[in-house]
């Protein structure tokens, strides 16, 4: 059997598509347009890329891209005024603080300062809760994107058996959650985990998010089962995931490739939270 190959940039491109009419529609029908801005504090270099293309996608969906970037040395209070000012800015539906923060800056006070309803990545404890509990939420991006392509290629996710390798709280355990609210029977892996293999050859749904070059083998995987690669490594052969691509496509129903998988998902689930969020701030409803 050779598996399906998800198709993420396809499958972002239309998603970005749909959005940029939906915004077309909103500045049409209200006079209204998105607005995301971006926080980038020091040079990280992968940093600087992510935040400049967010910012020219924003753009390119017709939305207004704001960036504010501070030095490596700004001091906490700097940051949290500036966080302060973009909650109170209405023409700001959504903010966005580039991960990692420099060593001295106290990552959850930031991220926890942003306002609930413009947290488009998520992040903030009380999104965190709401996803959780069952209500409405602003879902991270890297997950709703996970989850987007995991419902296109099975429909009802209800009785699967899934496992999510990671419990970090920006990937892993947003997922288990996610796939919990899709009544999927949910196992989450971790470091700790013993005889990862077996407890990997259960899932009709892999969800690989661990940040080691292709460690998911194919002699892991049920046969037909959805596999789903969030790792992104860079090594000497260039771009891996956590999944060992051919390997793992010799068995399983589908799987997702790196590049080209869940990383366009992400930015693309960035900009449908931000149409979300500016909608919520209207009294419009949800687009769908
Ligand atoms: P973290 O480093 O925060 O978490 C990694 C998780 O993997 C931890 O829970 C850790 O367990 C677990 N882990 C580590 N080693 C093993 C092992 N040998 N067996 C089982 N579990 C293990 O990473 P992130 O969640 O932030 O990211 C994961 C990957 O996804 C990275 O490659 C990252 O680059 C990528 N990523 C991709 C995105 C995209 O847009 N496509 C977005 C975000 C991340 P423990 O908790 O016990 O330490």
């Amino acid at each position: 059997m050779v598996a399906t190959r998800i198709d993420g940039k396809a499958f972002a491109a239309k998603l970005r598509d749909r959005i940029a009419g939906q915004v077309a529609a909103l500045k049409d029908e209200h006079g209204i347009t998105p607005g995301l801005a971006v926080v980038l504090v020091g040079e990280d270099p992968a940093s600087q890329v992510y935040v400049a293309s967010k910012g020219k996608q924003t753009k390119a969906a017709g939305m207004n891209s704001y960036e504010h970037r501070l030095p490596d040395d700004a001091s906490q209070a700097e940051l949290l005024a500036l966080i302060g000012r973009l909650n109170a800015d209405p023409a700001v539906h959504g903010i966005l603080v580039q991960l990692p923060l420099p060593k001295h800056i106290d990552e959850a006070e930031v991220i926890n300062a942003i306002a609930v309803k413009k947290d488009v990545d998520g992040f903030t404890t009380a999104n965190t809760g709401r996803l959780a509990t069952g209500q409405k939420a602003m879902v991270p991006c890297t997950p709703l994107g996970c989850l987007m392509l995991l419902r296109d290629q099975l429909g009802d996710l209800s009785g699967k058996d899934a496992v999510v390798i990671g419990r970090s709280n920006i990937v892993g355990k947003p997922m288990a959650a996610l796939l919990l609210a899709d009544s999927a029977t949910v196992t989450v892996a971790h470091s700790r985990t013993k005889d990862l293999s077996d407890v990997v050859r259960r899932a009709d749904i892999v969800v690989a998010a661990v940040g080691r070059p292709q460690m998911v083998k194919g002699d892991w995987i049920k046969p037909g089962a959805t596999v789903i690669d969030v790792g992104i490594n860079r090594t000497d052969s260039g771009l891996v995931g956590d999944v060992d691509y051919d390997g793992v496509a010799a068995v399983a129903g589908a799987v997702t490739p790196v590049p080209g998988g869940v990383g366009p998902m992400t930015i693309a689930c960035l900009l449908a939270n931000t149409l979300t969020a500016c909608c919520r701030a209207n009294g419009l409803p949800d687009p769908q």
